[in-house]
């Protein structure tokens, strides 16, 4: 338990929170607020900043319970399919820092959109150089 966090808190129940699911791994409780409603977060018990340092059986156990609660938010609430979304530092919006993976349920005519976009790699040369140095410094 790191003492300053908010999800630590939840998980000792120090702090409310709706509890959809819990396990000996995780803990799932719905967003405080939700992008839909029925969003639900998935934190491992054991705090982690990082998802890289989270035990690859928590993690598995992460990915797989996001994901069955992506299919009960579907059964439950007419939605039409979910993203699962994770992210991992400040620049990537991570505001808590106790890893955590969203279940954002989703419709078809929702409205909300990721704010994604598409770069292009300026020649073959570069996209080669790029994945060589992503291969080489990927640690097992
Ligand atoms: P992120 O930007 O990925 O770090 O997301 C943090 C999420 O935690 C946001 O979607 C918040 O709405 C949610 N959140 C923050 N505090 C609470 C809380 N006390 N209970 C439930 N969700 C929370
Ligand atoms: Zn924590």
């Amino acid at each position: 338990m790191s003492s300053n966090c908010i999800f630590c808190k939840i998980i000792a129940g120090e702090i409310p929170s709706v509890k959809i699911y819990e396990d000996e791994l995780v803990y799932a409780f719905l967003d405080i607020s939700p992008i839909n409603l029925g969003h639900v977060l998935v934190i491992p018990k054991e705090h982690h900043q990082s998802s890289s340092t989270v035990p690859e059986a928590t993690a598995g156990r992460m990915f797989r319970v996001g994901s069955r609660i992506g299919i009960a938010l579907k059964r439950a609430l007419d939605y039409d399919a979910f993203n699962l979304h994770l992210a991992d530092g400040a620049a990537a919006g991570q505001v808590v820092m106790h890893v955590h993976l969203h279940v954002v349920p989703r419709g078809a005519e929702d409205n909300f959109r990721w704010n994604w976009r598409q770069l292009s790699y300026a020649s073959d040369a570069e996209r080669a150089e790029i994945a060589e140095a992503i291969r080489t410094r990927l640690k097992p």
